[in-house]
């Protein structure tokens, strides 16, 4: 389930809403079941919102994008994949104010997500990839870097 496809229409056509982005990272994240982070259950219900996973024994909430670079953002999951698409897909920089303008964010949280972004791809030692989004690199190498900090 790595996605790799190098065409906006292609990738646009798949991540449609913030709720295709959330199951395509819940099916990364949890390709192997559940376990409860807290209590190590493995029974849980979903919230139809978000698909975050809710511990049948304990109640801890584990969202899908809990220890990814997609965690608690101030705008959309879609959003954020389009950013990373784009950031892997160009190889000019792209600058924080055109994102801004782009995504309808501010110029703030725009470079912020991008310094996340990069940082990912470094410590994944990923840099930017022409025509190829491994969208499960910048997840998984966010988790690390996120610990760090
Ligand atoms: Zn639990």
């Amino acid at each position: 389930m790595i996605y790799k496809g190098e065409n906006l229409i292609e990738f646009t056509d798949t991540f449609k809403t913030d709720l295709d982005c959330l199951s395509y990272l819940a099916s990364i994240k949890w390709s192997k079941g559940f376990i409860c982070p807290k209590c190590g259950h493995d029974k849980f219900t979903i919230s139809k919102l978000n698909l975050a996973r809710d511990c049948n024994r304990c109640h801890h909430i584990d969202s899908p994008t809990a220890n990814t670079i997609f965690h608690k953002l101030r705008f959309g999951t879609r959003k954020a994949f389009m950013i990373v698409f784009e950031m892997s897909a160009t190889t000019k920089s792209l600058s924080a104010s055109q994102v801004a303008k782009r995504y309808d964010i501010s110029r703030t949280t725009a470079w912020a997500f991008m310094y996340r972004v990069r940082t990912a791809m470094q410590s994944s030692q990923k840099h930017l990839i022409v025509g190829e989004v491994q969208v499960d690199e910048f997840v998984f190498g966010g988790k690390e870097n996120l610990k760090q900090g």
